[in-house]
């Protein structure tokens, strides 16, 4: 039997032997892409060369790519562990032709592969064929129909409509006809009774998809049309699990080499045994086996787990799995964390990326466990609560508010009626979440049009690295809309503007159509289009432009970007190698940088490494800027960041060879002395394992300390210019927390004497002892102790005391719980009732005392008046 490894070689050998490059997965998180938050496909990583906006360095290549199904056009989650071949995160195989061959040789290939090197038995095989749209003028697969029946039987081919055999990315961009490929994996017995050809694309968990191929010789636009591309394209996908269970003769993904070793170990943790059902505990050992890998590699790429966006889709995956151990496996701590190492192993030499960051991994899983299971205990009591208060019923709005606050999936909520009887609405819940998606989704959604694309020269290139102002044309635009605003995206076929990446921002400046001035406030990237934003579109767009970049803003943020490559190396020197980047913001006012680090970064520590960063400043380095192959760049020690893609030729940013090697693609100063001085202005905590920078430099760290200067001179003013500052500021502490003994002790002496006037104040009403006066006090707190006080004085009593603080009136109330019991009084409600009303305020508090504070004091006679009445 062959190995999952072995499958996958044999894959890529065998396109590598048809003149393919073998190119490595791109990351599972997607940057630079609005339309996408994770790779879904294998083909995303080239939809630029699809879409001609960038010309592909190979004509054919193949590669096995990780992919994340669980948002968007293409979500499997509900599936996940409930059937057999479903994953969340998974691996696709696939091959590409960019503009060379087509339809004929990628049949001819997938079948010479599946029967030839993998054997499997062609009886077995059925394809698809696109039968061709009327509605949106789309013809049958003629070329495809032909090449199959020279390959296999005609009862083999079976005709697919727009849903199975038109595949699309999402709901714009590359897409065209395809030709699926499934396997009958069923006992021969049943083949007997039912052809497969019938099964194929019913959900049968048998008899499986396992190969598409794609023919990409459309886009869809916005407008919902179909547009020709100008060369035609092969993009194939092959479920690489689905491929190794039909290799490996198993009945489910999860009984190959691929899960077996995740799923013994979390046998060996929990002490249960799986047992290949749909019972929920074997369900939760599938759903853990799979969640496992779409956490891991996820946040190897460098997406750590969070409140929104494609931080939330990885929250959501966790904790789905969080919630099947502790409820099914009856495991009630963190688990996931310690298969990690598990899974590292064994792909190792696949995606080693998880490997090398193994313990940052772990530590943000153990972490996001540890507060969930926390939530989840908080949750099922929250859940007691609503079901002791009765009800057949548990409402969409408790469903949402567990879903939302305690991060309860509806499943679960429901799992937990049931077993106490109860129903949950189901509906409510559902409309409560689509209430919330409406908001989110208002809030952020951008309109897009289509491209408005109008020169032959398509190219667009950045010359900004040395030039900040060059003559360039325009060669498309288009109108977006976002949060009800418009604005404008221009490209251009030449430009000095940087787009926002690496953390850099993007450039602002100014475009010159002939004299017409429009303002670029932002530059951003689309996968690798620079788009210019402005407010505006010019009256001539088809002239010569000149494109300016706001330099002085972009020497700042050259300063910071070189800086944050100091404060990098200057880490890992002082703090260790396993610090690695996990985020950076470089703009003109300062930098930030996230990195991965267990423990608060220590004073002494913060200042060598300023220090260290400071030395490379005043040794004036020059920024070295190279562009080399990525393999000699990683031999020479250059960092490359985890979750970035790569060309194969990189630009390596080099500052003292000994020191600073960098992968990046940012702007920088030409020497290390234009940063001047350098300053770490704060440190602190962003999540699990993760701490956070923020430091200035040149030009931003002369209005820092300018600032700090101020502030210390209006601090010396204060003080009265005095020799020794720091022991002027020590002194006036001192004596002002000696001064405020003095005055607690003093009005401490004040109450007792207040306490006993009240104490010969009392009157008896209908058999309760009443106090009810006006004090002289200096805080509101002084009520309620002299109410303290007052109670071990009396019995059966009511005492009301207010005050005039400085011109707002407070109030305490104290009522004996005797009283409270006899007379049904509750110095809570009274105080909302009947005090806060008469003194314009509000307050609260227990059965037995209770205060209130306000804004009108003249009241406070009838307050007591209000109260003694009750009697
Ligand atoms: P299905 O109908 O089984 O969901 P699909 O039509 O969504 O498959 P494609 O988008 O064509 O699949 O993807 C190409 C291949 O990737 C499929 O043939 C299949 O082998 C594999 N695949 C798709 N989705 C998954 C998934 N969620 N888990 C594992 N493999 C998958
Ligand atoms: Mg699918």
């Amino acid at each position: 039997m062959l190995t999952s490894a072995e499958i996958r070689k044999a894959f890529l050998d065998f396109f590598a032997s048809k003149g393919h490059v073998i190119v490595p997965s791109a990351p599972i998180v997607v940057k630079n892409d609005p339309t996408l938050m994770f790779t879904n496909a294998g083909m995303n990583q080239f939809k630029d060369y699809f879409l001609g906006n960038k010309k592909a360095p190979y004509t054919r290549a193949a590669d096995t790519q990780k992919c994340l199904r669980v948002s968007g056009k293409h979500n499997d989650l509900e599936e996940v562990g409930v059937d057999t071949y479903h994953h969340t995160m998974f691996e696709m195989l696939g091959n590409w032709s960019f503009g060379d061959y087509f339809k004929k040789e990628a049949i001819e290939w997938s079948w010479e592969l599946l029967t030839e090197v993998y054997k499997i038995p062609k009886d077995r095989l059925y394809v698809t064929v696109f039968e061709g749209d009327p509605a949106e003028n789309l013809p049958a697969s003629t070329v495809a129909l032909a090449k199959w029946k020279q390959l296999v039987a005609e009862d083999h081919i079976v005709y697919g409509n727009k849903k199975d055999n038109f595949w699309e990315m999402g709901d714009t961009g590359p897409c065209g006809p395809c030709s699926e490929i499934h396997v009958d994996c069923r006992p021969d017995t049943e083949r007997a009774q039912v052809p497969g050809r019938d099964l194929v694309n019913k959900d049968h968990p048998q008899v499986i998809e396992i190969w598409n191929n794609v023919f990409i010789q459309y886009n869809r636009k916005k407008d919902g049309s179909l547009e020709p591309l100008p060369s035609t394209h092969v993009d194939t996908g092959m479920g690489f699990e689905r491929l190794v269970r039909v290799l490996q003769g198993k009945q489910s993904n999860y009984d190959t080499d691929v899960f077996t070793g995740t799923i013994t170990a979390t046998e060996k943790i929990t002490g249960k045994t799986y047992g290949f059902s749909d019972n929920r505990a074997d369900i939760a050992f599938r759903v853990i086996a799979d969640h496992i890998r779409a956490i891991g590699f996820t946040i190897a790429d460098g997406q750590l787990p969070s409140n929104t966006g494609a931080g939330y889709v990885i929250r959501r995956i966790l904790r789905r799995a969080v919630r099947y151990y502790y409820s099914y496996l009856d495991y009630k701590q963190p688990l996931l964390f310690q298969l990690m190492p598990v899974l590292a192993k064994q792909f190792e030499t696949v995606f080693p990326e998880l490997q090398q960051q193994l313990d940052f991994v772990s530590k943000v899983v153990k972490e996001e466990e540890e507060a969930f299971l926390r939530t989840l205990e908080k949750g099922l009591k929250k859940m007691d609560d609503i079901m002791a208060g009765s009800a057949t019923l548990i409402d969409g709005a408790a469903a949402f508010e567990l879903y939302d606050t305690y991060g309860f999936p509806l499943d679960l909520t429901m799992l937990i009626a049931r077993e106490n009887k109860l129903e949950v609405d189901e509906a409510g819940f559902r409309k409560e979440m689509e209430q919330q998606k409406e908001r989110s989704r208002a809030a952020t959604v951008v309109d897009t049009e289509d491209w408005v694309g109008f020169q032959e020269d398509q190219s667009s290139v950045f010359v900004g690295y040395d030039q900040l102002e060059v003559e360039t044309k325009l060669i498309r635009y288009r109108k977006v809309k976002a949060k009800g605003k418009e604005a404008y995206q221009l490209v251009l076929s030449a430009t000095p503007f940087y787009a926002e990446s690496g953390g850099q921002v993007g450039d602002t400046g100014v475009l010159s159509f002939e004299g017409e001035e429009i303002m670029v406030v932002d530059t951003k990237k689309e996968n690798d289009l620079i788009i210019h934003v402005s407010e505006k579109l010019p009256v001539n767009i088809t002239g010569i432009v000149t494109a300016r970049v706001d330099a002085a803003k972009r020497q700042e943020t050259a300063v910071h970007h070189s800086a944050t490559h100091l404060l990098h190396a200057a880490l890992r020197g002082v703090l260790g190698t396993h610090v690695a980047q996990k985020g950076s913001l470089v703009n003109a006012r300062q930098l930030r940088f996230d990195f991965s680090h267990f423990a608060k970064v220590s004073e002494e520590e913060l200042v060598r490494i300023e220090a260290m960063v400071n030395e490379k400043i005043r040794e004036n380095w020059p920024v070295v800027i190279r562009e080399m192959p990525k393999e000699e760049a990683i031999t020479a020690g250059a960092m490359a960041l985890f979750g970035e893609k790569y060309a194969d030729l990189v630009r390596v940013v080099t500052i003292d060879p000994k020191y600073s090697i960098e992968l990046c693609g940012g702007t920088h100063v030409k020497a290390t002395g234009e940063l001047g001085y350098f300053k770490i202005v704060s440190e602190s905590a962003v999540a699990a394992g993760v701490r956070r920078m923020e430091a200035v430099a040149g030009g931003a760290f002369g209005s820092w300390l300018t600032d700090q200067v101020d502030q210390l001179e209006s601090v010396k003013t204060a003080f009265k210019n005095p020799k020794e500052l720091t022991k002027s500021v020590e002194a006036a502490l001192a004596e002002n927390a000696q001064l405020k003994k003095q005055l607690e002790s003093l009005e401490n002496r004040a109450l007792v004497g207040i306490r006993n006037e009240l104490l010969q104040k009392d009157e008896i009403v209908n058999g309760i002892t009443f106090i009810g006066d006006i004090v002289e006090v200096g805080n509101a707190d002084a009520l309620k102790k002299l109410c303290f006080d007052l109670k071990n004085n009396l019995n059966d009593y009511v005492v009301v005391l207010a005050a005039n603080i400085g011109g707002k009136p407070s109030v305490a109330i104290s009522i004996a719980d005797t009283v409270v019991a006899a007379r049904g009084l509750d110095a809570g409600k009274l105080i909302k009732e009947k005090v806060a009303p008469l003194i314009k305020g509000g307050g609260g508090g227990q059965k037995n005392l209770a205060t209130a504070g306000g804004q009108d004091a003249s009241n406070l006679p009838a307050v007591i008046a209000a109260i003694r009445s009750l009697l």
